[in-house]
């Protein structure tokens, strides 16, 4: 179903709100989410708002926090995000590294006990608007997801790395992706009737490669929310021993590295570890627009499909965004239904959707 930006947005917000966010918490998670969507990674969008609420709860996520420093000097700080919403602790943590950087033109930042982060594009692109070039290294605690290679069992999470690097006079290149083959999420859109994933996606008990949703998640009772956690299987590392050295590198940075919790201890958090570096202080000239000749060099190679002509990390999601702010945002029948159990559990009426 195509459900407008404004109404899908508005009843997002209504139910963080009802769940017991501020009224611009509530509204920044749902911008958040809805960003993802938008950007075509409907495993990072609304998909996750009946979790959400599910987590806040429970108490498993703390509504309304602000970021603890742990430690700091002139270019470090280390920030606890006391499990608040990582739309909320995220953009806290983007804009504390931001004014560090300013004097020295680096910063790092540390940031533990994050919720749910979201899409790490998000940080990478609030960076570049900002004139920085950034790279996040985020892990993912709780129980496991993804395989190391050559292995069956469950070692890492999903943990996804992003780089933000401003252009000149046209938006920036952001790199974005998960160490797995797909985000988790995307194991549930395809669970909830939406595009399926690769047929390489996990690994079951048996050792076996397929694309069978249910190695992630068991049998799911008619109903019940799909829970990665009971499936027997794994998913894989993308790029098969490289994908898995990468998570591993987030496993140490983000979470042991930060002071977060790693990957197979719960509760549930994010850890991130973030460098912003000012292009200003590297002597480089202008460097956004030397990014920008080099990019046009790399789009310029011949297409291997006619019909496809080589885009960068960021361009993708652009051209989605723009056809579904016209169009409505395409909602698998899944994700609708989830999102009206989400609403109920916390009294908001289901909205009907107009065109
Ligand atoms: P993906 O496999 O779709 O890869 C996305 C990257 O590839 C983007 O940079 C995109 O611009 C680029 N890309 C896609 N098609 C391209 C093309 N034709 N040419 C050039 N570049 C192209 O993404 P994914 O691995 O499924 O990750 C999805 C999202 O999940 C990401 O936003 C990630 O941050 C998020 N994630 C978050 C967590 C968390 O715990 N918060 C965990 C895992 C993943």
């Amino acid at each position: 179903m195509r459900v407008p930006v404004d109404q899908l947005r508005s009843f997002v917000t209504s139910v963080f709100r009802a769940a017991g966010c501020a009224e611009d918490e509530a509204d920044r998670i749902a911008r958040h989410l809805l960003a993802s969507d938008l950007a075509g990674h409907p495993s990072h969008g609304v998909v996750r708002v009946r979790n959400y609420a599910d987590w806040l709860g429970g108490g498993a996520v703390v509504a309304n926090q602000e970021v603890q420093v742990v430690s700091e000097n002139d270019t470090l700080v280390v920030l606890d995000g006391g499990y608040g919403f990582g739309q909320t602790v995220g953009e806290q943590a983007v804009a504390i590294g931001l004014a560090k950087a300013e004097g020295p033109g680096v910063s790092v930042v540390a940031l533990r006990n994050s919720g749910h982060l979201g899409r790490i594009a998000d940080w990478a692109e609030a960076a570049a608007d900002a004139g920085y070039v950034s790279i996040h290294f985020v892990n993912v605690a709780g129980k496991g997801l993804v395989a190391p290679f050559g292995g069956k069992e469950r070692r890492f999470g999903t943990d996804p790395i992003a780089i933000g690097i401003p252009q000149h006079d046209r938006p920036p290149i952001l790199i974005d992706f998960a160490t797995s083959v797909v985000a988790e999420g995307k194991a549930k859109v395809a669970l909830n009737g939406g595009k399926p994933v690769p047929d390489n996606a996990m690994v079951g008990p048996d050792g076996s490669i397929s694309g069978d949703t249910s190695v992630l998640y068991g049998e799911v009772p008619p109903g019940k929310n799909p829970d990665p956690r009971r499936g027997p299987g794994a998913l894989r590392t993308m790029g098969e021993q490289k994908g898995s050295a990468l998570a591993l590198a987030c496993e140490l940075l983000a979470g042991v590295l930060a002071g977060s919790a790693t990957s197979g201890t719960d509760p549930f958090s994010n850890g991130m570890l973030s460098i912003y570096l000012s292009p200003d202080h590297f002597a480089a000239g202008d460097f956004a627009a030397k990014a920008t000749d080099f990019a046009d060099y790399v789009r310029s190679a011949a297409p291997a499909d006619p019909g496809q002509p080589v885009q960068l990390p960021g361009d993708i999601e652009r051209a989605k965004a723009a056809e579904q702010l016209e169009n409505g945002i395409d909602l698998a029948d899944g994700t609708w239904a989830d999102l009206t159990v989400a609403a109920r559990s916390v009294g908001v009426d289901v909205p009907v959707i107009t065109q």
